[in-house]
């Protein structure tokens, strides 16, 4: 056997003894009613991915959005799907595809190519704050239509079992509730779309407590410019992006990137 991959093996052996040993995972390891707490056979092991888009960028000239693109973007998910299958047939554990919030991921990757591969790394963002698409979505900054959208989107939700999101983020006008009710119906009837979620950017004036719709700079009631917190979902959930003075904690320099990138569909 090739020596490199003899010793994969090895590693990958001693991984699996050292979760079954719990060697590493005490706590993991109590008992319930007379049962290990965790059993690594009940639980799912998974693939994730980032940046499907910009690979497609990088070999194809075009982006997910592009028919021919994405056709091999599905191939390399069907792959993906083929290779958990076949590690469950043998391992004998769950394995699993989806799509990984990689909220820091996104950043971290993006960040790591810019500096091994400069100018020619194929990235979003721009002014040293850059980022890749999560998963299969379609870039935030997109000029295609909510539709287009839902249809692409849509073709990798069957392929990522293990979870997925589409993310619809609307724009900052009053959203009609029939409006949105109908756009449901759409959606959960006549696309592809496993999971999805509505969401709308929201400020919060930390000085006089006012909270206003879309990202605001500057607070109508007090005029406050400095302390003026901005709320947007980062991921699956919603939180403060740090945009206030006072703010402790918030978005990394590539979300915050994303944020100010992301086209919001008017109903
Ligand atoms: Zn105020």
């Amino acid at each position: 056997m090739d020596l490199a991959v003899e010793t994969l093996m090895i590693r990958r052996n001693q991984g699996l003894n050292c979760l079954n040993n719990f060697d590493i995972l005490p706590f993991l390891d109590q008992k319930v009613d007379g049962e290990t707490y965790y059993r690594i056979q009940n639980s799912t092991l998974s693939f994730g991915f980032c940046g499907l888009n910009e690979m497609l960028l990088a070999l194809f000239g075009e982006g997910i959005e592009n028919p021919d693109a994405n056709k091999f973007g599905i191939k390399c998910l069907e792959y993906i799907n083929a290779r958990a299958k076949a590690l469950q047939e043998e391992t004998g554990l769950r394995w699993s595809v989806l799509q990984t919030p990689a909220e820091s991921t996104a950043y971290r990757f993006a960040t790591l190519d810019k500096e091994q591969f400069g100018e020619k790394a194929i990235l979003q963002g721009d002014n040293g704050a850059n980022y890749y698409t999560n998963s299969s979505h379609v870039p935030v900054n997109s000029d295609i239509s909510f539709a287009d959208k839902v249809k692409i989107e849509g073709q990798y939700h069957k392929l990522t079992p293990g979870g997925h999101i589409f993310h619809a983020f609307m724009g900052e006008s009053y959203s009609d509730p029939d409006a949105l009710m109908s756009l449901t119906n759409k959606i959960a009837r006549k696309s592809d779309i496993g999971f999805w979620a509505y969401s709308s950017a929201f400020s919060f004036c930390l000085n006089c407590k006012t909270l206003m719709k879309g990202l605001s700079n500057k607070c109508p009631s007090c005029g406050e410019t400095a302390d003026v917190e901005w709320y947007d979902r980062i991921t699956g959930y919603v939180q403060q992006v740090g945009h206030a003075k006072s703010a402790n904690g918030g978005w990394n320099a590539g979300k915050r990137q994303e944020l100010i990138d992301r086209r919001r569909f008017e109903q």
